[in-house]
């Protein structure tokens, strides 16, 4: 459903005894939870974000992770003389997906579309948000070196500087702005 201006209808959602309105509800403050609420928050809808677990857990696995990045053709690596493109990129994931079926196409489709987002505006965004990268790339999932072998074939784990509680902090602050201004809960 939605309002005569296109906005969603506000949804009532009950926690804690009390009747929250929300344009949008985001289950799981996990880090892919959190970058979607901060964002509905950020184009002006009033987020309700739910998990299982107690605020202080927000952010899920990527608190605890090494905020390892997947980047391509990044000056980090040209920086260290690795040659990669969208392309190569593409290919390893194929490779390793192993798409066989008609209803992997969507997979595909998703698989080109992120490639194109980590190779063009991922890291800008991310450093417009104030997340930095340790200037030495990582070899993770390298799996086979060739093109038609499984894995990564160059380097293209770009860890954040302050590993994942660091990347997780500037969707979490964002979501506290909200909180504070009364359009997140
Ligand atoms: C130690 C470690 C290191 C890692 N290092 C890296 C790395 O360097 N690079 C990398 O790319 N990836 C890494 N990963 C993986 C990465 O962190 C995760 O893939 C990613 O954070 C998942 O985010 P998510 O939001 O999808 O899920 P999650 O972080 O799992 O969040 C899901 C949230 O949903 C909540 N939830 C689940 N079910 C319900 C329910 N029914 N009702 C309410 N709430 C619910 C959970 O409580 C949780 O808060 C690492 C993971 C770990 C554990």
């Amino acid at each position: 459903m939605s309002r005569d201006n296109g906005a969603p209808t506000p949804v009532p959602v009950r926690a804690a005894g009390s009747v929250i309105d929300a344009d949008v509800i985001v289950v799981g403050a996990g880090l892919a939870g959190l970058v979607a609420a901060a964002q509905a928050y950020a184009a002006g809808r009033r987020v309700a974000v739910l998990d299982q677990e107690p605020a202080a857990s927000a952010g899920g696995q990527a608190h605890w992770s090494f905020g390892g990045l997947f980047l391509v053709d990044s000056p980090e690596q040209r920086r260290l003389g690795v040659r990669d493109s969208a392309g190569l990129a593409l290919a390893d994931w194929m490779s390793s997906a192993a798409f066989d079926r008609s209803e992997d196409t969507l997979a595909m489709d998703w698989a080109a579309a992120y490639v194109d987002f980590a190779a063009g505006e991922k890291r800008a965004w991310l450093a417009s948000l104030g997340v930095k990268l340790f200037p030495l790339v990582q070899w993770a999932e390298r799996g086979g070196y060739g093109p038609d072998g499984h894995g990564n074939t160059v380097p293209r784990f770009h860890v954040v500087w302050g590993t994942g509680p660091a990347l997780v902090a500037p969707f979490l602050a964002k979501l506290r702005e909200g909180e504070a201004s009364g359009r997140v809960t």
